[in-house]
């Protein structure tokens, strides 16, 4: 039996996470959650499962959750970065899904694979913030990192069974998002809500954000670079609207094996749990004779520009990906609020990154300080340009 902590319990692949235990009691035991401030699914989770140890945002979260709680077989509550480091680092725990969302996830994840614990993972920020420091350790700690990312899931499979020497290049595919056709000019003024709805999964708010401008995309593409030991230029994108080929991979011979499937994150999520495993499911099986046609069409880097960033960062290297990273978040947040709009989220990751002088990323402190020093750059930009609109008098 697998002896799991879930960062992230309460986000969308938390949950999904939680559906494949449920489902399938006999293989796994959840021992530690964690969660952020929705302290209410957690409870409901806590009961559910029976975890040995939880961990929250903050004090007030936690103490709000250790009110609730029942005074005998209650779990130990933790908190804070400290808090979340504990679950991920805990005695008995043999698999770290590492689900939380953004930069947050980097020091948990990194500690749990100094801790020998064995990696399923959501958090693609880990890989892009500090990817070759993260697959070191994991190598000199004999760590197997498991993608949950659909993408990623699916070049793993396409990968089993061939020679690593026989692959030419990796090809991503991307929805393209609820904007995918349209023309530029109206792009100014998409509003969060539309943003927020996404043609074809289900997901938190941040990464539906990164997927309507595909950052997402760009964020994967370093993702895999890593994660699967590839050069830049061995990595493609193709924009395929029906979300049915999750990714490929292309072979010398000009073989070309890719990974089909329903857009339900229960897949990915249940092949990084069960590797090299296929658990059975409930979902509706995929009907390709329904779907009919399959088309795929090159992405627009003018009018998707945090794609054309994110590959800028990677070629870049050192602490850019890492500024990025950081500058997207603050952009996204900001966007979510309604304080700028759509193309102002490229606009401000490009004078953020413009302003780095990028060095080279020797250690997770580096890595950090160049995630602070981007959002406190970003948040400067940001507050000169609300100022700016705002009238004065
Ligand atoms: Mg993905």
């Amino acid at each position: 039996m697998k002896k799991i902590a879930l960062l992230g319990a309460t986000g969308s692949i938390g949950v999904c996470v939680l559906e494949v235990a449920r489902t399938h009691p006999e293989e796994y035991r959840i021992v530690a959650l964690s969660a952020g401030r929705n302290g209410e699914l957690l409870l409901d989770q806590i009961q559910a499962f029976r975890p040995e140890a939880v961990a929250v945002l903050n004090e007030s979260v936690a103490a709000g959750i250790t009110s609730r709680l029942p005074a005998n077989k209650a779990p130990e509550v933790f908190f804070g970065v400290e808090g979340f480091v504990r679950l991920a680092t805990l005695e008995g725990v043999d698999t770290v899904v590492s689900a939380m969302t953004g930069a947050a996830g980097l020091i948990p994840t990194y500690e749990a694979i100094r801790a020998g614990k064995n990696i399923a993972l959501a958090n693609k920020e880990t890989m892009v913030m500090a990817g070759p420091l993260v697959m070191t350790e994991a190598r000199n700690r004999g760590v197997t990192i498991l993608p949950i990312d659909s993408e990623h899931s699916a070049i793993l499979q396409s990968l089993r069974g061939h020679r690593r020497e026989d692959i030419k290049r990796v090809i991503l595919t991307a929805s393209g998002g609820p904007f995918r056709d349209l023309p530029l000019d109206r792009m100014h003024d998409i509003t969060a809500a539309q943003a927020l709805r996404h043609p074809n999964w289900q997901m938190g708010p941040k990464i539906t954000i990164d997927s309507a401008t595909l950052m997402n995309k760009g964020l994967e593409v370093i993702e895999a670079r890593w994660l699967f030991d590839l050069e830049m230029d061995q990595i493609d994108i193709l924009i395929h609207p029906q979300s049915i080929l999750h990714s490929m991979v292309e072979y010398r011979d000009g073989s070309v094996i890719g990974q089909m499937g329903i857009p339900d994150m229960t897949i990915p999520i249940a092949y990084a749990l069960a590797y090299p495993r296929h658990l059975s499911n409930s979902l509706p099986r995929l009907d390709l004779e329904k779907i009919g046609d399959l088309s795929f069409q090159k992405p627009d880097m003018e009018r998707f520009r945090c794609l054309k960033l994110a590959l800028q960062a990677a070629a870049t290297g050192g602490s850019m990906p890492a500024v990025l990273n950081g500058a997207n978040e603050i952009a996204v947040d900001a966007f979510l609020r309604g304080m700028i709009g759509f193309l102002d989220i490229p606009a401000l990751i490009e004078k953020t990154m413009d302003a780095h002088v990028p060095s080279p990323v020797e250690s997770i402190e580096a890595v950090m300080a160049a995630d602070r020093w981007a959002r406190d750059t970003a948040l400067k930009f940001l507050d000169g340009k609300i100022q700016d609109r705002t009238p004065s008098g």
